[in-house]
């Protein structure tokens, strides 16, 4: 080669290196900009309407009141609060002068209910449609930096719900391509003992309150994350991974499963689940279920419901449009909903992009066993549920919120009208909304007590006569702070209006 050549071939590889760094940089830019709207983060934020300042002390008169056990009411009762504190509930109280009143002659005063499964992604705006939904706590559970900052916001006096913030999902996705997965699902990567313990670490020092365990560990990988848990106070929450087995997550120290289902998927790899033999899959799961609740028990496992989320999914393959009519749409993170084709099985709730959808490929026999897998999964998960209920397995009123036509706020209603209908009796489904999760988390709210936090729910109807009494809210007190039906009103339709202005596609369709 002449010396020519080789300065050529060195001017080459100098233009093809800086190309290649120039289409990296686009491809993270693009890719990046396209995540963050799909989270929501490009929508408008709605300002929270400002109220008068948090009276000194609340008065909510003649009211009935729900017992801290959920299965009565105590008539006529004055509630007081001072400084966003329950300090009295009596029927004799005669509040003073100084006192904001509140005439709850006839209604119904219930706590503040839990979302213990919600995902709020990078949607700010959805912080309204749960305290407008009487939702003034919620579990947040796959966390990020930004929502630490929100949940110290309100600790700080900002309207929305309390926020336990779970950690990013803890995943292994290996060395080389852990980042990737890392940043596009939003999860944080480990992939051996020490790294789960510098990960557990780093995580509790962020200000998590709880470490999610991610579908994405393998058995050892689990079992070196419940290791790692031993060097921090925090719980172990979330999945049982798939290639986890049911043995390993009785030897960990996992505190909380997610979802009902976590159940169901290990028994269908165990039973070897096909089309085929879906009929004798539920058998299976009802000859297993008994032991499993019992074991749960034992532990004081807690398990979140998202009930109405499996329970919609044979409709959201064939009827998806129904769903999405039926649904308050309009309050949805457009940026969520519209979500991206940028990946298959991402978030958006829309057709094209909705990831349970049926695949315009698929024939009719494929599409048949679509549906029944998803009916016969639903069925399985009921089956479970019963077992649980009969074994008094705790269970935690849960969402999933923001996954395909679950509403941030509202969906917590649907979910306690699924668990009713589901054989759970409405004190059980009250309890599970307020209490049980306020224990779990060990806050001192979900009750209506001296001493507890004042996060509470005016109704109009009674919800231990009917579930969906839930949602007749005449008023929410959320720290202290009595928004009324116009204010919660108010709120909604800020959330509209900016929802409005970002949306790409038109949603006129689903009215
Ligand atoms: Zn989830």
């Amino acid at each position: 080669m002449t010396i020519k050549g080789f300065f050529n071939l060195k001017r080459l590889a100098a233009g093809l290196a800086t190309l290649t760094v120039i289409s990296a940089l686009v491809f993270y830019f693009y890719t990046d900009y396209h995540l963050t709207a799909m989270y929501g983060g490009h929508t408008e934020r709605a300002d929270t309407p400002s109220f008068a300042e948090r009276p000194e002390v609340l008065a909510i008169t003649n009211v009935s009141v729900l017992a801290p056990t959920s299965d009565s009411f105590s008539e006529n009762q004055t509630v007081l609060v001072r400084d966003g504190n329950i300090v009295s509930i009596s029927s004799e109280t005669i509040p003073s002068a100084n006192a904001t009143q509140i005439d709850g002659r006839g209604m119904f005063l219930v706590p503040g209910y839990t979302d213990s499964h919600a995902h709020l992604w990078e949607s700010k705006n959805d912080l309204m449609l749960f305290v407008a939904n009487g939702v003034t706590q919620i579990r947040e559970m796959n966390g990020s930096e930004e929502n630490l900052v929100w949940k110290k916001e309100i600790e700080e006096g900002r309207v929305g719900p309390d926020i336990f913030v779970v950690s990013p999902q803890v995943a292994n996705f290996g060395k080389l391509t852990g980042w990737f997965g890392a940043w596009t699902q939003r999860k944080r990567n480990a992939t051996s003992p020490d790294g789960f313990q510098q990960l557990v670490k780093s995580l509790e020092n962020e200000g998590y309150d709880a470490i999610k365990a991610s579908s994405f560990l393998n058995s050892e990988d689990y079992l070196a994350l419940n290791e790692a848990m031993k060097e921090t106070s925090l719980p172990l929450v979330g999945h049982i991974p798939y290639f986890a087995k049911l043995d390993d997550f009785w030897a960990v120290n996992q505190t909380e499963v997610a979802h009902i289902e976590e159940f169901v998927k290990p028994l269908r790899q165990e039973f070897g689940y096909t089309a085929e033999n879906a009929g004798g899959f539920l058998d299976f799961v009802r000859e297993r279920s008994d032991e499993i609740a019992e074991r749960l028990k034992d532990k004081n496992v807690h398990v979140t419901s998202t009930l109405a989320l499996i329970d919609s999914l044979p409709e959201q393959v064939t009827d998806l449009d129904s769903l999405l009519s039926a649904s308050q749409l309009q309050y949805v993170n457009p940026g969520i909903s519209e979500g991206t084709t940028l990946a298959d099985r991402a978030l958006g709730w829309l057709p094209e992009v909705n990831r349970y959808r049926f695949r315009d490929e698929w024939d009719n026999a494929r599409r048949k066993e679509e549906v029944e897998y998803f009916q016969n999964y639903s069925a399985a998960l009921h089956i479970m549920l019963d077992a649980m209920l009969k074994k008094d397995v705790p269970i935690l009123v849960g969402t999933d919120t923001n996954v395909s036509v679950m509403v941030p706020g509202f969906s917590v209603h649907e979910e306690m009208q699924s668990l009713n209908d589901a054989g759970m009796t409405t004190a059980q489904v009250l309890a599970a909304a307020t209490s049980v999760p306020a224990r779990w988390m060990g806050w001192k709210t979900g009750e209506i007590r001296p001493g507890f936090k004042a996060n509470m729910v005016l109704l109009r109807e009674n919800p231990l006569l009917d579930i969906r009494a839930t949602d007749s809210i005449e008023m929410v007190v959320v720290n202290g702070n009595p928004l009324s039906r116009s204010q919660l009103d108010e709120m909604l339709l800020t959330v509209k209006a900016a929802n409005d202005k970002s949306r790409k596609v038109s949603i006129e369709k689903w009215k």
